[in-house]
């Protein structure tokens, strides 16, 4: 007899694999196979867990295109073998070493919950035991904030702090010394990005005037 109980949103995934897998899976079926025998993605992208900013919607990518490593802000820890914890790290090694990418995007985006909780130290949430220890990471990326923000607006410093907190994960990256390695080399480039929810708007970190600039669509 028809049902009237709602989907669960799990649901909701398995009808979306069964799309998945009659349209675009079919579709790039013998990419698919191709890729059985290993992946050799250019670009690592480091991006925030929020479920609205998902790198491989925005930038249109397929499978095998970019290696992903996701937390939340979009946080890299500095270089510190001795520390716990090591999951980004481990990603980024990999993605160095094995897969030998030739670029690291450090992809924040508006509205960050994370980068939030790190601005207001966790003020009108839950008491946390993982989640505030790990946005307080990013606390020096608040000393980056432009000298005018104390008159900004709140929304203004949001949007700093967003930017802060991509280009503290930038010079964190740079601590891991191979990384430094590769970079010297000429072989491995960092960029910072960042997408804005609302206009959809993405902006990169321009290194010769430490700007972000407008991507022209
Ligand atoms: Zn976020």
């Amino acid at each position: 007899m028809f049902s009237f109980r709602r989907r669960s949103a799990v649901d909701r995934l398995v009808q979306g694999y069964r799309q998945f897998r009659r349209t675009k899976f079919l579709w790039k079926r013998n990419l698919y196979k191709r890729l059985t025998k290993g992946q050799h993605p250019k670009v690592m992208i480091i991006a925030c867990s929020d479920s609205r900013v998902s790198p491989t919607a925005v930038l249109n990518t397929g499978p095998g295109e970019v290696f992903i490593a996701r937390n939340v802000a979009n946080i890299v820890p500095p270089h510190d073998p001795d520390a716990a914890p090591r999951s980004l790290a481990a990603a980024i090694e990999f993605a160095v070493k094995v897969l030998r990418v030739e670029h690291i995007v450090v992809m924040g985006h508006g509205r960050c919950g994370g980068v939030a909780a790190l601005v207001s130290h966790g003020r009108g949430l839950p008491e946390t035991q993982y989640l505030q220890p790990w946005v307080d990471i990013a606390a020096p990326a608040l000393d980056l904030l432009p000298d005018e923000s104390s008159g900004m607006t709140a929304a203004e410093v949001a949007r700093a702090s967003e930017y802060a907190v991509v280009k503290l994960s930038l010079k964190n990256l740079q601590t891991y010394p191979w990384v430094r390695e590769r970079m010297e080399g000429g072989k491995l480039s960092l960029h910072g990005w960042h997408f804005a929810i609302f206009d959809g708007a993405l902006v990169r970190l321009n290194p010769d005037t430490d700007q972000f600039e407008a991507v022209p669509v």
